[in-house]
């Protein structure tokens, strides 16, 4: 029975058709005893105390609308979908126009890919830990053509 419980809390999740919500990102598992490491597609993220457990597009049981789950111990790495696709290449820094030296990243403000010196900057903004985790729930939420948290971001310091 504390089993079931346990299992009953587990499926917060928000309870759609998971065949047919849009892909959000991917897992790829761990080879775990007769499991061998393997892709699931994911349709949503719930966050747990023990960590993230991804709903896959799969129905674990079908009659009784359980998705497949798979939790976070046995996950190798969960790859978000729109870092995939996403071009990371600049030869001139989004923001200052500054050659990048091929080393680029993602601003954590909005969708800026910027050199590393920018990024150092950014990480001076007091409001860089809270954009941090906004942006993290956007992407686990899958949330299209996201604009960052503050789309007209302009840097506190410029030097
Ligand atoms: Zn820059």
């Amino acid at each position: 029975m504390r089993h079931l419980k346990k299992y009953n809390e587990m499926l917060s999740y928000s309870g759609g058709d998971v065949t047919k919500m849009p892909i959000i990102g991917k897992v790829i598992t761990k080879p775990i005893g007769p499991f061998e490491s393997g892709e699931y597609d994911v349709v949503e993220v719930i966050e747990t105390e023990k960590g993230p457990i991804y709903v896959t597009n799969m129905w674990y049981k079908e009659w009784k609308r359980i998705p497949q789950l798979i939790h976070t111990e046995l996950v190798e790495e969960f790859i978000p979908l729109s870092n995939e696709s996403f071009s990371m290449y600049r030869e001139k820094c989004d923001r200052c126009g500054g050659p990048t030296n091929n080393s680029t990243t993602m601003s954590i403000f909005n969708t800026d890919v910027i050199c590393m010196i920018c990024k150092e900057e950014e990480k001076k903004d007091p409001e860089y830990e809270a954009a941090d985790i906004a942006a993290d729930e956007a992407y686990r939420n899958g949330i299209k053509d996201f604009e960052g948290v503050m789309p007209d971001y302009t840097p506190i310091i410029r030097n």
